[in-house]
């Protein structure tokens, strides 16, 4: 099964739990930005201190940097058949980017997924994991910035897969396998 698929929603709405769950039926490989970063980071490669200055602080690290190691990711073997990505794209210009690097090849999006969340819901999520997992941008402060981050740039992408009939809106309030299953019915009418 070929599925091109984008994965949106505000920091904590559960984009990486469900785009590893979504990915594995649908036999794509899930592709977190954030996590490529992270492991960039921890690497102590060149990209990682690049990084780093931004995901710190809760911003959006530059497009010249993350369009090109998307573009270089979705060129490896096994994004050929199709792949989910999570966390990307993250503003307008990394929509026209990712259209460029699929039309590069003859191909176009199958369906951009939402996973919608409510503001506090997602504040107190990101703070609970803050306690489990560490990560370094999970502080409240950074947490808040993320999420004006998320409001200004990032939510007006869906607005811009609406009107190309390619947006499926999916409530992530609910057990995890609840919302996977959302999903899964959301995309089943979709995907082929
Ligand atoms: P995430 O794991 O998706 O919450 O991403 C963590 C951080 O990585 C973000 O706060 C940004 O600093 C950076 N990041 C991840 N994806 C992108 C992207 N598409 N564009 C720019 N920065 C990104």
């Amino acid at each position: 099964m070929s599925a091109r698929l984008v994965l949106l929603g505000p920091p904590g709405a559960g984009k990486g739990t469900q785009a590893v769950r979504l990915a594995e039926r649908l036999g794509v490989p899930a592709i977190s930005t954030g996590d490529i970063f992270r492991a960039n980071i921890k690497g102590g490669t060149e990209l990682g201190r690049t990084a780093q200055e931004y995901t710190a602080r809760g911003a959006l690290v530059p497009d010249s940097v993350t369009n090109a190691m998307v573009r270089d990711r979705l060129a490896q073997p096994d994004a050929a058949q199709g792949f989910l990505l999570d966390g990307y794209p993250r503003n307008v210009a990394q929509v026209a980017e990712l259209d460029a690097v699929l039309a590069d090849q003859g191909l176009t999006l199958d369906a951009a997924l939402e996973i919608t969340a409510d503001a506090d819901v997602v504040v107190e999520r990101l703070l609970k994991r803050a306690e489990i997992e560490g990560r370094a941008d999970d502080t409240e402060p950074v947490i808040r910035h993320r999420l004006d981050v998320y409001a200004e740039q990032t939510a007006p992408i869906s607005g811009v897969y609406a009107e190309r009939g390619l947006l499926l809106q999916v409530d992530g309030i609910g057990e995890v396998d609840e919302v996977t299953g959302r999903l899964v019915e959301a995309l089943a009418t979709r995907v082929g």
